[in-house]
């Protein structure tokens, strides 16, 4: 199976502006322990992976972390429904807020870090695994220069976007870009379908990994990216890590579990990469910032003592090692 390593200058800062992105995070926060703060935490619930019992490791933000016992998986407790998910998010301004101070100001470099790379990654995965495709579906779709380039470098005839992020509000799209339903797409007739950081955050990832399954045709393709509950960010800092939220990750599968469950749907791994490259800023970031939680450890003494060169070795080895946070697949669909 094949692993690769991403090697380029990569800051969070570069995606989302601190000010604007912190602002998010607050209101973000307040909605959460409002939702959360009224309900008990279904301590019955069970691995969505695995099905194994999950025990109580942290709280963030009002809401409950389990932790799967067998696989490591962290799923946020009570479970909730993509509704309410969805209403959680779409609080008055948000929308803009996400568009006019996040997305849009960070176009340029979004682009150029982001957008771009997985426009590659996708056709190069169609190069060497599938020439003769002619058809993707993108499911969740976040960017419409994602699928503007995908359009522009002509190698499908159709290229449709089933339930975008709604926080694009009434950003233009392409206009040869379909945009569809879940339940318009027809069974077995795909080539390619694209699921970028979708399972970490629907109510029930296992069935979205089913669904594509049923979409596509014997021999296509899943092209997924996904948070992992077994990074370095996750393992580390677990409830500080910065950019976790129950809403927007849920569901952190290990990298096991996440392998175990796409093989139980009649998946063949094609690549299993983890590619994240702000584990290590994220964990010193957090240091800093928590001094308490962290002091005497192994990983204070690191991030203290050593200098920039050791920083980046540690990003390049959790990457080699798929210790990362940050994952992207390729999986062909087997059967007939
Ligand atoms: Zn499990």
């Amino acid at each position: 199976m094949k692993r690769v390593v991403l090697r380029d200058e990569f800051r969070e800062a570069d995606i989302r502006p601190a000010g604007a992105y912190h602002q998010y995070q607050e209101i973000l926060e307040k909605e959460c322990r409002r939702f959360f703060g009224g309900r008990q935490p279904d301590l019955g619930a069970r691995c969505r992976a695995c099905q194994a019992a999950l025990y109580s490791v942290f709280e963030r933000w009002g809401a409950l972390y389990g932790r799967c016992e067998q696989c490591l998986s962290l799923f946020v407790l009570p479970q909730f429904s993509d509704e309410e998910a969805r209403n959680l998010l779409n609080v008055p301004g948000m929308g803009e807020l996400w568009r006019e101070q996040i997305i849009n100001p960070s176009s340029p470099e979004r682009m150029r870090l982001m957008i771009q790379p997985r426009i590659d990654w996708l056709l190069e995965v169609k190069d060497q695994y599938a020439p003769q495709a002619r058809c993707l579906i993108d499911y969740g779709s976040k960017y419409p220069q994602f699928l503007e380039g995908l359009v522009q470098a002509k190698e499908f005839d159709r290229v449709t976007s089933v339930d975008p992020d709604w926080r694009l509000g009434n950003t233009p799209w392409p206009d040869s870009v379909e945009k569809l339903s879940v339940g318009s797409i027809g069974i077995n007739g795909t080539d390619l379908m694209a699921a970028f950081d979708v399972l970490e955050r629907v109510h029930d990832p296992a069935a979205v990994i089913g669904w594509m399954k049923s979409c596509l045709r014997p021999g296509g393709l899943a092209i997924v990216t996904t948070a992992l509950s077994t990074g370095l960010e996750y393992l580390v800092l677990g409830a500080k890590a910065p950019n976790l939220n129950p809403i927007e990750r849920r569901n952190l599968f290990s990298l096991e579990a996440l392998s175990d469950l796409l093989t139980r749907h009649d998946f063949e791994l094609l690549e299993l990469s983890t590619t994240g490259r702000l584990d290590v800023e994220l964990v010193a970031r957090a240091m800093e910032e928590h001094p308490k939680d962290f002091q005497r450890t192994f990983w204070w003494y690191f991030f203290h003592h050593r200098g920039p060169e050791a920083l980046q070795a540690l990003q390049e080895f959790v990457q080699q090692h798929q210790l990362s946070s940050h994952c992207r697949l390729v999986a062909r669909r087997l059967g007939s």
